[in-house]
């Protein structure tokens, strides 16, 4: 009988899973095989709230090859070294895993093919399982990846995906290979307070009550922030307990504008991975630099610290701030404002405000965090690199009678309808309870006056 090992990385998940289709394909024993990767804790990825979503993730996928006969085989250190043992360990033949984007797994998988052909083994990996579309499958005539999202939308729909897989019947694992304990999700110490529950059961049960009645109003509420009307898919697509090509599939099954409007935000998130698997480097350097000189360290210390606790004095600033701390996960339309707050308003780099989010976000993903903080700082690829949000503005328009930031910020809850935006004009702050409300940090035109001219000069 021969043998295959299937890595699992992001793409903790039985239905619609290419590289264990592919290694169950003849009469195989699989090793279905996680590592927790020495690699990402040592980069500073293994953040407590997606460890907690992340141990969900793998007691559901070990149960579910145990409802097949199988079992999931959990290993920690690093993951060439780790897969090689297992490899050797059951004798298998071959390895099976997803392609990725980031500068670590594009090297991981070289390095793993070295070491897998040193030892006689072949490494298949699988595209379109962390993506729908996959990088590079489309590309403009003069480069080999799309810098604008609208030319590489109308591409990305027109390609065809592949079919749905469904989850495979049975799984047989050889015996005698050992494994750790699943982790447990109490056991990461730092877990905000309500971060949602992981793992493919809920992802999937997510996907269908959102397809059955959600999506209908997504192009309406979408950035309602209050109405809180968007799929909070993104942390089933970070791990990859949903599809990205059975989510499309279905999306358009389901159809109608909500629908179109929903796919075409989840395009997004492949147009970003495009764009990474190209560059790299973008997760770190400016993608398009306009020369900034960032305030950075001490000198922008008290501001930046203000604006990771949801003290700026900027109700919906403060609000959002809040629900990530709590939550780990926020609203796309506040992601955009606070970002913008930082980077623009106060003119802080925004890589100290990117590795915040992912210090906390269940989501936390690089090409999609990295890349849209790019894009909000003028330095990734938006077309308009220059525009800044007003807090104010955005807060009346998106959450109109207050009731987001009244919900995260309860100082804030004696004033009620959208003059929560602006607790500096409530006539008597102290009757209105606002006395433990800070000032606001920054005026707001001083802040768009600094950016204007640094952007000027640059
Ligand atoms: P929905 O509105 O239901 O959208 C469906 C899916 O489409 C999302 O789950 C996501 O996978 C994708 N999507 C939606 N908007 C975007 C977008 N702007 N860019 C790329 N993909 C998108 N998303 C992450 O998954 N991880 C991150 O680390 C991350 N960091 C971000 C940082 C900033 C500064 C900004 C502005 C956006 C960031 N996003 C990130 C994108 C977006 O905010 C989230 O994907 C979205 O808010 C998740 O909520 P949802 O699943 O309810 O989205």
């Amino acid at each position: 009988m021969y043998v295959s090992v299937v890595l699992f990385t992001a793409d903790l998940r039985l239905h619609d899973h290419p590289p264990l289709r592919a290694a169950l394909d003849g009469p195989r024993q699989v090793v279905p095989l996680f590592v927790h990767d020495r690699g990402v804790a040592d980069a500073g990825f293994a953040a407590p709230n997606r460890l907690a979503f992340l141990a969900d993730c793998l007691r559901d996928l070990d149960a579910g090859l145990r409802e097949r006969g199988g079992r999931l085989v959990v290993r920690s250190g690093d993951v060439v070294a780790e897969v090689c043992k297992v490899a050797a360990e059951a004798d298998a033949d071959e390895v099976h895993m997803a392609a990725d984007v980031s500068a670590y797994a594009q090297l991981r998988e070289r390095r793993l093919r070295r070491a897998l052909e040193a030892g006689g083994r072949r490494l298949h990996v699988h595209e379109s399982v962390t993506t729908a579309v996959a990088p590079g499958a489309v590309t403009p005539a003069s480069s080999d990846h799309f810098a604008v999202f609208t030319p590489y939308f109308r591409q990305w729909s027109g390609q065809r995906l592949r079919d749905v897989l469904g989850a495979p019947r049975s799984v047989r694992v050889p015996p005698g290979i050992g494994s750790e304990d699943l982790p447990s999700r109490a056991s990461p110490a730092g877990v905000s307070p309500a971060v949602a529950a992981g793992g493919e059961t809920a992802g999937r049960r997510r996907l269908t009550a959102w397809l059955g009645s959600g999506v209908a109003a997504y192009v309406d509420r979408q950035d309602d922030l209050a109405g809180d009307a968007t799929s909070r898919l993104s942390p089933h697509l970070h791990f990859g307990t949903v599809s990205p090509v059975e989510l499309v599939h279905r999306a358009r099954r389901a159809g109608g504008p909500g629908a179109e409007a929903f796919v075409r935000q989840v395009a997004w998130r492949d147009f970003h991975r495009q764009v990474l698997a190209a560059r790299p480097a973008a997760a770190t350097a400016d993608y398009r630099t306009k020369r900034d000189r960032w305030r950075s360290g001490r000198a922008a210390g008290d501001d930046i610290a203000a604006w990771r606790e949801g003290r700026t004095g900027y109700p919906v600033v403060d609000a959002a701030m809040r629900q990530l701390l709590h939550e780990g996960w926020m609203h796309n339309r506040a992601r955009l404002l606070t970002a913008s707050f930082l980077a623009k308003t106060l003119y802080v780099d925004w890589r100290i405000g990117a590795r915040h989010f992912l210090e906390l976000l269940v989501d936390g993903d690089v090409a999609n965090n990295q890349l849209n903080w790019q894009w909000v700082a003028g330095t990734g690829t938006d077309t308009r690199p220059n525009r800044v949000l007003n807090p104010v503005t955005q807060g009346k328009r998106h959450d109109p009678d207050g009731a987001y930031v009244r919900r995260w910020v309860p100082e804030l809850r004696g004033v009620a309808g959208a003059a929560v935006h602006e607790p500096w004009k409530v006539p008597d702050r102290s009757r209105a309870g606002l006395e433990d409300y800070p000032d606001p940090i920054i005026d707001l035109a001083a802040g768009l006056a600094r950016f204007k001219q640094a952007r000027d000069r640059g």
